[in-house]
């Protein structure tokens, strides 16, 4: 088994005539927690969205696990892969986004158990006991029955991880998981990633949160236009950055 469970080389991303990601390397090894930052529009969110094959991409490849996301090899070429080769592949790959975007019309408890059902074959009884296991984990016991709407977005947010958790994934992606959130309530979803970095989970996470990049992440990666433009050990980046991007993206938040 590979040591890299995402590796991405030379990715290029086009929508229309925009260069949206320029010869993209990169790769996370397993149990590493590498955070993401970069500017507005520097291609971050894309970036994610290739690595689980939301986007095609027009150059390059993405392996994920070992195995080619989105395409296969035939004769020599990349050639589209088949949808049902990209789902059983997406199963290993967590995402959580900014808007937890749960299923409003069911329970926590079903919001959690649903897919390792349909998409595991999990049974019924043994999802939903792994489902109140994970909400005891991300500090949420008493709230199998609440509905969504009924939940605080800090609350809402890690029934979101917890969903993710449950397809037991190789590696969870998260997309400024903290943005949409309340000052007040950002700090206990963090506190769930910090748990879940420190149980070896592999992780990629886009975030402004520095104070949190720099406890938890192993590695910071630094995008701008599209580009990988630095990245390093924590410390090093945000202590002395190189790149005069990253020294202006560093002063604008707050770290
Ligand atoms: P980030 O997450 O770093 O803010 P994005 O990956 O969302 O950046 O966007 C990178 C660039 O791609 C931006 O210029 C954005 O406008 C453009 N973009 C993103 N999604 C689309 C899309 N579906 N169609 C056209 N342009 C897009
Ligand atoms: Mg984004």
């Amino acid at each position: 088994m590979s040591d890299l469970l995402i590796e991405a080389t030379g990715v290029e991303k086009w929508f229309g005539t925009a260069k949206v990601l320029d010869q993209v390397d990169f790769a996370v090894r397993r149990g590493e927690v590498v955070v993401l930052i970069g500017p507005s529009g520097s291609g971050k969110t894309t970036l994610l969205r290739c690595i689980n094959h939301l986007e095609t991409i027009q150059n390059g490849r993405i392996a994920v696990n070992g195995a080619l996301i989105g395409y296969r090899q035939l004769n020599g070429k990349l050639v589209p892969d088949a949808e049902r080769n990209i789902a059983i592949q997406r199963r290993d790959i967590g995402m959580v986004f900014q808007r937890f975007n749960l299923f409003q019309n069911m329970n926590v408890l079903q919001n959690i158990s649903l897919a390792p059902q349909l998409l595991r074959g999990t049974k019924k009884a043994d999802a939903e006991a792994q489902a109140r296991a994970l909400l005891a984990r991300v500090g949420l016991p008493g709230k199998a029955d609440s509905m969504p709407s009924e939940l605080s977005g800090g609350q809402q947010q890690r029934v979101a991880i917890a969903r993710a958790l449950a397809m037991q994934p190789a590696v969870l992606l998260f997309d400024e998981p903290t943005s949409a959130l309340d000052p007040e309530m950002v700090g206990e979803v963090l506190a769930v990633m910090r748990e879940l970095a420190q149980s070896g989970m592999t992780m990629v996470v886009v975030t402004h949160e520095m104070g949190f990049a720099r406890q938890v992440a192993d590695r910071v990666v630094v995008m701008a236009e599209g580009k990988i433009i630095e990245e390093g050990a924590p410390e090093t980046v945000f202590t002395a950055p190189e790149h005069p991007k990253t020294r202006a993206l560093l002063s604008a938040v707050r770290h």
